[in-house]
């Protein structure tokens, strides 16, 4: 069972018990905002139609919420890729799929609606945080996202913890035969439906990348939770036909 941390009306899918104090994040809800349909209500992206200034009082909601500051949060615009910054200060980054810093008490933060958001963390503090489609998951995103955290923290993978977030589950992402070939057979799931198209076990995809890239099997974990079969609480771009709201990943490193 996945931690839900309550902050009045805003809501996320918090990490992993198991993980440094230290460290805070988590996936916020669709409920809690102030954005209407099809956004509503906690948008995070200005780019699906939704007002600058909603989006911003969301920000604001979620600011108050938590008690950080998510106007000074380390940003990237997403690109599908797997190009990962090394940052220590806020703001726009420009384009990637993934931030590491070392930095205390600045908010990483991305959006997703079906992509899966990986959290990473060393036992002493760095954190990367990164957008896993799956044109990224087959372009090495994560193992990026690994190979710089371990740069900036000088800390091997093994040592290395990696939570899998909410994202469209292996029971609603059907692809064409031409994606799935791009994936290893563990990952492929038999069809069920009328079409014949087969499914990929995206979270399989991601475990089987992060294990490569040298993370131990128990420091792996997994939301779990399919973001377009649970459309009252997450936003689904496939499931809404693209038509909908982005939740906001987030991680920190607090003092402690
Ligand atoms: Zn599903």
């Amino acid at each position: 069972m996945n931690r839900i941390n309550s902050k009045g009306d805003i809501y996320s899918v918090g990490l992993p018990d198991e993980w440094p104090d230290e460290i805070r994040g988590g996936l916020t809800l669709r409920t809690g905002g102030v954005s209407l349909e099809p956004w509503a209500s906690l948008n995070f992206s200005e780019r699906t139609g939704d007002a600058p200034e909603t989006v911003a009082e969301n920000l604001s909601l979620l600011s108050l919420a938590e008690g950080i500051d998510f106007k000074g949060a380390a940003r990237i615009g997403l690109e599908h890729g797997c190009h990962v910054i090394r940052t220590e200060a806020g703001g726009r980054l420009g384009s990637a799929d993934g931030m590491v810093t070392r930095a205390l008490e600045l908010p990483l933060a991305l959006t997703v609606a079906d992509c899966y958001p990986l959290f990473l963390a060393t036992p002493a503090g760095e954190i990367g945080l990164l957008h896993c489609g799956w044109r990224g998951i087959v372009g090495g995103i994560a193992e990026a996202g690994v190979i710089a955290l371990c740069r900036i923290s000088q800390v091997p993978a093994s040592e290395v913890w990696g939570w899998i977030g909410p994202g469209i589950g292996s029971c609603c992402f059907e692809v064409s035969p031409e994606v799935a070939r791009q994936f290893p057979v563990e990952t492929h799931v038999p069809s069920q439906v009328a079409s014949g198209n087969p499914r990929i076990d995206l979270i399989e995809a991601l475990t089987l990348r992060l294990s490569a890239a040298g993370l131990r099997d128990k420091r792996i974990s997994a939301a779990a939770e399919c973001t377009a079969c649970e459309r009252e609480r997450f936003f689904s771009h496939r499931g809404e036909q693209g038509n909908t709201g982005r939740m906001l990943a987030w991680l920190l490193r607090t003092r402690g």
